[in-house]
């Protein structure tokens, strides 16, 4: 396409504005996206799409894409859950007050290459970005994930890998600004300590908030003995340790959000009709053996274990 080609669909097709672009290291970052409409009421937890044109520069260092002469027209879009920052504007000070925010905020990380399946097509653009850009926000913001079922004194443990923190921070600061009064454990596994993309605010909320407690895996960070990733946390009593008492499913919602092999999603076998636990174990099986139940969006049941795979 021509640059005036291009010019011209990129300005029929997107419809918002990098209000800012953070990057926390070359591969992770928090983008403020500024709608040119007026942004939807939704629910913290819940999520929309990004979109960039198939034209669009691709970050280097990532796995060679092969598109067809069509697709160069496209627009490839994804999911992403909104995040918050969870702070006005020091940390230890006030809350944020949402209602002034135009924009909305994604917590994302490049994935530069998967060996199986289709070759990452977003994250590699997004990632070229710069604030001022433009690209395509869905309008839709949508999604079960929310703490709609939390009384104000139930526990709420949030466990996420990596990104999968961004719908938990939007919630976490949901619960703390209306004064909840239950316990709140967020658990977030990642393979190095600079992937706690938001690791200095929730050390200032663990300082701020008694009830609020931060626990940090770090599997792959230099000078790590173990590698404790969010089950073994949970059967070793790490997680009970941090959050003060018994997990208790009478009073407990639990939140998974990232990686589908820490959810571990029961599948209905096809022969038998049995729900069966995927290998490796995954946070589900090692809850429900405990007395909690996941949600099942097939059947409509309403379990203490939500979840949400981001692939
Ligand atoms: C409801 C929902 C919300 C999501 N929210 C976020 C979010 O807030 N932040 C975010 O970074 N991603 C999020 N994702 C994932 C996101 O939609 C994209 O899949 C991801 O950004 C990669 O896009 P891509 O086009 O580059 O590669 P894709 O073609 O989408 O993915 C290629 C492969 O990359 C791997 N992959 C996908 N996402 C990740 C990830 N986050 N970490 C490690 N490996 C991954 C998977 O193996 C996948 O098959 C979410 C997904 C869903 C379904």
């Amino acid at each position: 396409m021509s640059p005036e080609e291009i010019a011209q669909i990129r300005q029929s097709r997107y419809n918002a504005t990098v209000a800012s672009l953070t990057l926390l290291h070359s591969d992770l970052m928090v983008l403020r996206i500024k709608p040119d409409f007026q942004r939807h009421d939704h629910h913290p937890g819940q999520y929309c799409t990004l979109g960039l044109g198939y034209w669009e520069p691709r970050a280097d260092g990532c796995q060679e894409e092969t598109l067809k002469p069509e697709d160069l027209t496209k627009i490839v879009r994804r999911s992403y859950s909104i995040s918050c920052s969870i702070y006005e504007n020091q940390l230890g000070g006030p809350l944020r007050d949402l209602k002034k925010d135009d924009w909305l905020e994604f917590y994302i990380v490049l994935v530069r290459e998967n060996s199986e399946g289709r070759v990452p097509a977003l994250t590699p653009r997004l990632f070229k970005l710069k604030d001022g850009d433009r690209l395509q926000l869905g309008e839709r913001i949508v999604g079960h994930y929310t703490t709609s079922d939390v009384k104000p004194g139930d526990d709420v443990v949030f466990l996420g890998t990596g990104t999968g923190e961004a719908p938990h921070n939007y919630m976490i600061w949901d619960l703390l600004s209306r004064g909840h009064t239950g316990q709140i454990l967020h658990a977030c596994c990642v393979r190095y300590n600079r992937d706690l993309g938001y690791l200095p605010t929730h050390q200032a909320l663990m300082k701020q908030f008694p009830n609020y407690h931060y626990l940090p895996l770090a599997t792959r960070e230099p000078g790590q003995t173990s590698k404790v990733y969010i089950q073994d946390a949970i059967e070793g009593g790490l997680l009970e340790d941090r959050l003060g008492r018994k997990l208790d499913p009478a009073k407990t919602h639990v939140y998974l959000c990232g990686n589908p092999k820490m959810i571990g999603v029961p599948v209905k076998d096809k022969e038998t009709g049995e729900r069966k636990y995927p290998e490796p174990t995954g946070v589900i099986e090692v809850l429900e053996r405990r007395g909690f139940h996941a949600d099942n969006a097939a059947t409509k049941f309403k379990g203490n274990i939500h979840f949400e795979e981001y692939w």
